[in-house]
């Protein structure tokens, strides 16, 4: 086999159509590669010829009889069966829906041959049913053996799996090994030709299975780890320097009805730091829900305005765009700057003129949602890209943002999902990371209860309370998985009841709400012409609140720890005392009782991020489906905190341009070549 084969479809091998390609795609197949790092999870004993006399039910045994008998009932519903018998016993096989030509052909009257399947006894004789593999006596070399069980799913059976991937595993060309010897012995790795043999042959269940399964792992962390650092090196070019000095931030900051805390002045300065050096700045700022990101992020961006350049501002939603804008325009009014808000709503006579505008250098400040980056817009000088909850953007989308923006420009990014510290370069490693630890000094510890539902009725007086004294309320309801229409009865029936017992004052968003449907009722929560809100999906973080105190969550077990915080984040932002009452079904698990035993006793997102981690795997983290990034197949920071670690600093050594020809292979393997387009070798 060429190594470059290993990179080709599957269906570039014998047997592999449409049909079975598409079954082969669910189990992330999609490659040749992928069937080489498609790990078998165990194996199936076929290994030895059983009497008939020594099987047992429910096992999955190898035989050797003689044919004796077929019977074709054609009655529907029948089974075909064939007789077959050893020296100490008899056996039917049997099978559902087979053509009569074929099993004539697999059984031939008179013969000795091998099968292997499971046992089952039916009408007091054993029976095979559909059995896994039927060969001449010839052949039987290919069955009696252990082997390799595949995770596998409806449509492909072990024996085609194993006639596909028998044909890639036992063809593997020798790979020039792109880790050094020294580093492998030192590490206690092995080379990645022998450890993917080891983790393919089951029957070599011995000490190198783990010894190969790490090397895996470090691969796959250090392709991750080697394109986030060849992207950073792709951003992190030249520039002119920003000059600037802080009249304009200074002006803003006496403004302010608040003083930044330490954490925001300390990200502050390293951002300025950015714009007045040589390097283009690649930063995200790390947050925690309420830190006080956006305001550090509108002192970056008016520094950079005064050093004449302008800048862009996105967010991920209108709504958030426009909480931004407004923000903007009363922070920033008396310094008479031309800020423009975008949207794909904007309508075109509005648009011709924002783009007139930008285009001209008169706009200093653009603020929109995504339609910033569309074509046909063109600032004049952009001297900084500030994206607001980045966490939906990939490794890939980063490097084209920071290509859109020009040489000139910087680009900051924030997030409010805290992130466990292992993780942070395996989705950050390309940027630099600056962390808003504290929460501003007025806020108070958010308190958080938990009850079961079935004492709901407890909550009214309390939640009755919250509204007569003009405080504003969230009720999310049960997320019921995968259904969007009990989803969307049980927020109405909800919204029904609560409705009925605060008239007129409740609104009700839902996942079968259109975009700007939800956006009319989220417009009348901002505006407090309701009180309480009730709904199913998760309202996007950043938006702010300051007015709702209370967030009642439903069903609380079936959210993992860090999103409870997210939700729980929406209240107490502003100067009220903020509740979080989570509702659960009676009958929780160990692990629900730990969750909620965390969350009562900690605000501190980055501590919870910990927790989860720990408590969850990291899979489930929200950060990290959202990131855009691929899950890793193999690697975990809770079992491989060593390798993360290593790869780090394996990546961190490599100071020379990286031979691509010397990582291409393993960058492909892992489909990380793609985000810094490594050519074909
Ligand atoms: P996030 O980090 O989640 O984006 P925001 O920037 O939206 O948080 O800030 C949340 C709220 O905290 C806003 O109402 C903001 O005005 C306020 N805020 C920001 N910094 C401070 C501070 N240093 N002291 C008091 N309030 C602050
Ligand atoms: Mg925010």
């Amino acid at each position: 086999m060429k190594k470059d084969f290993i990179f080709s479809e599957v269906t570039k091998l014998k047997g592999v159509g449409p049909k079975l390609s598409k079954y082969l795609k669910k189990k992330r197949i999609e490659k040749i590669k992928d069937i080489i790092l498609n790990l078998p999870f165990s194996e199936t004993d076929r290994s030895k010829i059983f009497k008939l006399n020594e099987l047992e039910v429910g096992k999955v045994q190898s035989i050797k009889v003689l044919v004796k008998k077929l019977n074709f009932p054609r009655v529907r519903n029948l089974p075909n069966k064939i007789s077959c018998e050893d020296e100490t016993g008899k056996i039917d096989v049997v099978y559902f829906n087979s053509r009569e030509g074929y099993l004539r052909k697999l059984f031939p009257v008179g013969e000795w041959i091998i099968i292997s399947g499971k046992v089952s006894y039916f009408n007091k004789k054993y029976q095979i049913t559909n059995p896994d593999y039927v060969t001449t006596i010839d052949n039987q070399d290919y069955v009696i053996k252990n082997i390799p069980k595949y995770n596998l799913t409806k449509g492909i059976n072990e024996k085609k799996y194993r006639s596909i991937s028998e044909q890639v595993i036992n063809n593997i060309p020798i790979i020039d090994d792109w880790l050094g010897d020294d580093f492998i012995k030192k590490n206690n790795l092995i080379n990645w030709n022998d450890s993917i043999k080891n983790l393919h042959n089951s029957s070599n269940i011995n000490k190198n299975q783990s010894k190969s399964f790490r090397r895996l792992v470090f691969d796959e962390l250090f392709a991750n780890f080697l394109s986030l650092s060849e992207n950073r090196k792709r951003i992190k070019k030249n520039k002119p320097p920003k000059i600037f000095n802080d009249n304009y931030s200074e002006f803003v900051i006496k403004k302010l009805p608040f003083e930044l805390t330490a954490s925001q002045k300390s990200v502050l300065k390293e951002i300025n730091e950015d714009l007045l050096s040589n390097d283009r700045m690649f930063r995200i700022i790390q947050g925690d829900v309420g830190s006080g990101k956006t305001i550090v992020s509108l002192l970056a961006i008016i520094n950079v305005i005064k050093s004449g350049y302008q800048c862009a501002l996105m967010a991920p939603t209108e709504i958030l765009a426009k909480q931004h804008y407004n923000l903007t325009m009363k922070i920033f009014k008396e310094l008479n700057l031309k800020i423009d808000f975008l949207t794909g709503k904007s309508d075109y006579k509005d648009k011709k003129k924002i783009l007139n505008n930008l285009s001209n250098g008169q706009t200093k400040l653009l603020i929109g949602t995504h339609a910033l980056f569309q074509k046909k817009i063109n600032f004049k000088k952009l001297g900084l890209v500030v994206i607001d909850e980045q966490h939906k953007f990939g490794v890939k989308q980063r490097s084209e943002l920071a290509k859109k923006g020009g040489d000139n420009c910087d680009l900051l990014l924030m997030s409010a999902t805290p992130i466990p510290r292992t993780m942070m370069m395996s989705l950050y490693g390309d940027m630099d990371i600056s962390k808003i630890t504290e929460k501003p000094a007025n806020r108070k510890k958010i308190i958080t209860l938990s009850k079961p539902e079935k004492k709901i009725n407890e909550l009214w007086p309390f939640v009755k309370n919250q509204v007569e004294k003009d405080n504003q309320v969230f009720w999310v309801c049960p997320l019921i998985e995968e259904s969007s229409i009990l989803d969307y009865s049980s927020a109405k029936k909800k919204f029904e009841l609560i409705n009925n017992k605060f008239k007129n004052k409740v609104g009700l968003i839902h996942g079968a709400l259109e975009k700007h449907e939800k956006n009319i009722v989220l417009k009348k929560f901002l505006e407090k012409k309701i009180s309480i809100l009730v709904s199913t999906t998760v309202i996007e973080v950043g938006i702010d609140f300051p007015n709702a105190s209370l967030i009642i969550v439903e069903n609380a077990n079936k959210f993992g720890l860090a999103q409870l915080h997210q939700l729980r984040g929406r209240v107490g932002r502003g100067e009220k005392q903020g509740t979080c009452i989570l509702l659960f079904k009676e009958g929780l698990s160990k692990n629900a009782i730990k969750r909620i035993k965390i969350l009562k006793e900690s605000n501190d997102g980055f501590f919870i991020a910990e927790e989860d981690l720990k408590l969850r795997g990291f899979g489930d983290l929200i950060g990290f489906q959202q990131s855009g990034l691929k899950h890793f197949r193999f690697s975990d920071p809770v079992n491989h905190e060593d390798l993360f670690k290593l790869a780090e600093n394996y990546v961190k050594n490599i100071n020379d341009k990286i031979n691509q020809q010397k990582y291409s292979f393993l960058l492909k393997l892992f489909d990380r070549a793609e985000i810094i387009n490594v050519k074909e070798f």
